[in-house]
């Protein structure tokens, strides 16, 4: 009897895994192609003025349209992006598509396009930039760049160089998931940046919870001294905004505005 539930659930496991992997397979085999063949979309979040009622930005989100699949969100496609180095195409193209989406935004208002590590080290990443916004015709300072703290440990050492070519270009540069890594400190130290992402896992529970509202404090803080702004992603309630906007906190984004949705246009309606 023993043998017999060892065996099942080996079976089960075997199962589970030689599932995981076909997935996987075929997830990589659909990405291969997904930029040529148009499949990349990019939809649009707005970011809130917290302080003055109006859309100040919106986050570019990729997603796949995937034939006879539907819509696949990052979270089943950009970790093997990432792994494969396909990320490198896929982030032009969402790149392209949200410079060229932005030059129908106010002049006030910008777009915050996600760049992966992989990405950043590239020599020429300053370039793929500078020609983004020489094609669609976008101002600079339209554009905001969003690098996770863990992609900018990476990179830290590595592209100083893409940093302030980034910098002289005119571009914003934000620290995105910002709280989650491992050397926050040591890389606002170093790095020029212009705004920092407060992750949505200090913003979940800040209406009931003393330490995340001190954390949220002490980031509010720190930014303030250093000069930048600061985004609360993850807004869900009101109290949340209520709370975020008392405490001074600049800019908000999150379902309680809106969902990413494919048209930019709408996308800063909301208000
Ligand atoms: P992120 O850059 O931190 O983007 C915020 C994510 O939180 C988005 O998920 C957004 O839809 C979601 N979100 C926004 N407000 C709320 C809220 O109130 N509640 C909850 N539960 N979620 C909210 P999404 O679009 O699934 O993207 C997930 C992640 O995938 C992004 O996290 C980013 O790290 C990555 N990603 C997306 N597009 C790109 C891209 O073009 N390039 C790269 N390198 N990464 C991307
Ligand atoms: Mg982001
Ligand atoms: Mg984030
Ligand atoms: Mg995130």
């Amino acid at each position: 009897l023993a043998k017999d539930q060892g065996r099942a659930r080996y079976e089960v496991f075997n199962d589970d895994l030689r599932g995981r992997i076909r997935r996987r397979v075929d997830t990589e085999i659909g990405l291969r192609t997904a930029v040529g063949r148009s499949e990349i979309e990019t939809w649009y979040q707005p970011i809130v003025d917290l302080q003055n009622p109006r859309v100040a930005a919106a986050e570019a989100l990729a997603r796949w349209r995937r034939p006879e699949i539907g819509i696949v969100a990052p979270g089943d496609f950009i970790a093997i992006a990432e792994e494969t180095g396909l990320i490198r195409d896929i982030g032009r193209a969402v790149l392209r598509q949200a410079c060229s989406a932005a030059t129908s935004l106010d002049a006030d208002q910008a777009v915050s396009v996600n760049v992966s590590a992989r990405q950043f080290v590239r020599s020429d990443f300053g370039t793929v930039v500078r020609r983004a916004l020489l094609e669609t015709g976008l101002a600079p300072g339209q554009l905001w760049l969003e690098l996770t703290e863990s992609a900018v440990i990476d990179v830290m050492d590595s592209a100083t160089r893409t940093f302030d070519e980034l910098r002289d270009l005119g571009v914003r540069l934000a620290i995105d998931d910002f709280g989650t890594g491992y050397s926050s400190f040591a890389q606002l130290r170093s790095l020029e940046v212009d705004l920092l992402k407060i992750d949505m896992t200090f913003i979940d529970n800040l209406v009931s919870s003393d330490r995340d509202q001190a954390i949220v404090r002490g980031i509010l803080h720190l930014a303030d001294s250093l000069g930048l702004d600061v985004v609360a992603e993850g807004i869900e309630t009101s109290e949340q905004l209520e709370l975020l906007r008392d405490m001074g906190c600049r800019y908000g984004q999150g379902y309680l505005f809106a969902r990413p949705q494919p048209d930019i246009s709408v996308a800063v309606l909301v208000h």
